[in-house]
């Protein structure tokens, strides 16, 4: 039978962020009209916004998300570099220390643009806005989706001016959520009738602090950027000091397990002193602070399953934080968001109905960001204190697996260029269990055959003890 296309006149896009601002790039390539409804008051230029946090913190593009923005944006990584944002080397200039010591220093052919986060999403929001047939109404909230009578579709929202009672109604052939972890959906749906989606929650009470620093002017060294893990089930604090844009450092220190790092000025130094090098705190006991210290707690990471409903109204997809939400410090939600836009770029493409597109933009939006969500979850499960999710076996033998390959980090470069590329979404994880990785991996394991077992832990304070040897 033939079917009638579907009108494609106006898409409305919930949240004016990373994710919010890709999908209305990919949807105006559809559709005549967007509109991306944000509630922030959206600056002129790159200063940070109230309602987007992660701007005081550090905030590292893995290299899949680098591409697909740039795709998106042609020329977008040349203006971030006009902007002043530093370029760095993943291996030659990045020192980064794992639980089984110091990561080589070598040429990897790896390079990120360090950004900061406001200076990111005010490049993408000046392109979108000056795209034509893109509005974005800044200052508005979204309370309610509208449905038609039968309530099997949506047919638009209803915003109001922050802070106004004045209610607004906006038409649309389809609703883009992409209004972050304190979406709305689940609640609007709950209203029209429909059950709400089952959620995984796995909550390694991770807290982060962070401060902005001039670099000295007499920095003289080979790298610029360290990170120091934890050393999971011991040692549960870390930090990351990366360049900004300005001749800045952004300085990132975290603690898993409740071990908060402090928002005290002294205090913040004293937790960066405490890591299990003291490579950052040298850097910046002298720098000369720029901010006050932040602080952020709302790390958990949280999979609405969209993909599971067997009934959703049509028009209706949901994508970015406000679909999976990962732990911050393993640094994927802004390309866990660009694969969502790619993926909705996938499923519009050559599609002349709407119909059933929630159905299969949700599947396969699950796909694309299953690798990201193992990748957080299966390091936060490491931690004894962590809560939801078990470690099943299929986690345990993933988890020991990951632990031998990060044994031979400091030792073998090669492995090491896989790892990262994997980290970077370059290469599918399966690349690790290459031929010549699992050899290293079992001479090993075959090795070490007669180690100690390591001591078990249960508190907060018995880890810092533990893992740091003091
Ligand atoms: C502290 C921190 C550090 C992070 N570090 C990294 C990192 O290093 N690397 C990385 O890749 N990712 C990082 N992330 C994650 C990354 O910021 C997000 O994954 C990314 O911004 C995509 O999120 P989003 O656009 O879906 O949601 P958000 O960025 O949360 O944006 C949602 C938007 O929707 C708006 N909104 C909400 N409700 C409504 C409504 N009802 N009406 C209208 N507007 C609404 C909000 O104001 C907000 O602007 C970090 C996150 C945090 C919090």
């Amino acid at each position: 039978m033939f079917q009638q296309p579907s009108p494609k006149h106006h898409a409305i896009v919930l949240g004016g962020s990373i994710a919010g601002l890709m999908a209305a790039r990919v949807l105006a390539d559809h559709f005549e009209r967007v509109t991306v409804i944000e509630r922030d008051h959206l600056p002129e230029g790159d200063e940070n916004r109230p309602c987007a946090p992660q701007g005081h913190h550090i905030h590292t593009l893995m290299l899949r998300g680098q591409l697909i923005m740039e795709r998106l944006f042609p020329g977008l990584e040349a203006e971030l570099l006009e902007a002043g944002a530093p370029t760095v080397e993943q291996g030659q200039e990045t020192r980064v220390l794992y639980k089984t010591g110091w990561a080589p220093v070598m040429d990897t052919g790896l390079t990120i643009y360090a950004a900061s986060r406001a200076l990111l999403e005010s490049r993408i929001r000046r392109r979108i806005n000056q795209n034509p047939q893109i509005e974005i109404r800044d200052g508005y909230e979204v309370v309610e989706l509208l449905a038609d009578e039968s309530r099997r579709t949506v047919t638009g929202v209803q915003m109001r001016q922050r802070g106004g009672q004045q209610v607004e109604y906006l038409r649309a052939d389809l609703v883009v959520d992409a209004s972050g972890r304190s979406s709305k959906t689940p609640d609007w749906l709950e209203q029209l009738g429909y059950a709400r989606p089952q959620e995984t929650v796995i909550q390694a009470r991770l807290g982060y602090a962070s401060r902005w620093y001039a670099i000295p002017e007499d920095f003289r060294s080979d790298w610029k950027a360290i990170w120091i893990q934890p050393k999971a089930p011991f040692f549960p604090r870390g930090g990351v000091l990366m360049p900004a844009e300005g001749s800045r450092w952004v300085v990132t220190l975290f603690g898993t397990a409740r071990d908060y790092p402090p928002t005290d000025e002294t205090a913040f130094l004293g937790f960066a002193r405490s890591l299990l090098s003291r490579r950052i705190y040298h850097a910046i006991k002298n720098a000369e602070p720029l901010t006050p210290v932040y602080g952020y707690r709302r790390t958990a990471n949280r999979w609405r399953h969209y993909e599971r409903m067997a009934r959703l109204p049509e028009r209706l997809l949901v994508m970015g934080d406000a679909f999976v939400a990962l732990n911050p410090s393993y640094g994927q939600g802004m390309t866990a968001a660009a694969l969502a836009a790619e993926t909705l770029a996938a499923i519009l493409r050559g599609r002349r109905s709407l119909n059933r597109l929630w159905v299969h933009f949700h599947r396969r939006l699950a796909r694309a960001v299953g690798a990201a969500w193992m990748l957080s979850t299966h390091a936060d499960l490491r931690w004894p204190t962590t809560e939801g999710g078990r470690v099943g076996l299929l986690t345990a033998i993933m988890q020991g697996y990951t632990d031998r390959v990060a044994a031979l980090i400091p030792n073998n470069p090669a492995l090491y260029q896989v790892y990262l590329e994997t980290l970077h979404g370059l290469r599918p994880a399966s690349a690790l269990f290459a031929p010549s990785i699992l050899k290293a991996v079992f001479q090993q394991a075959f090795k070490h055959q007669t180690a100690q077992p390591a001591p078990v832990v249960t508190s907060t304070q018995e880890m810092v003890r533990v893992g740091s040897g003091r």
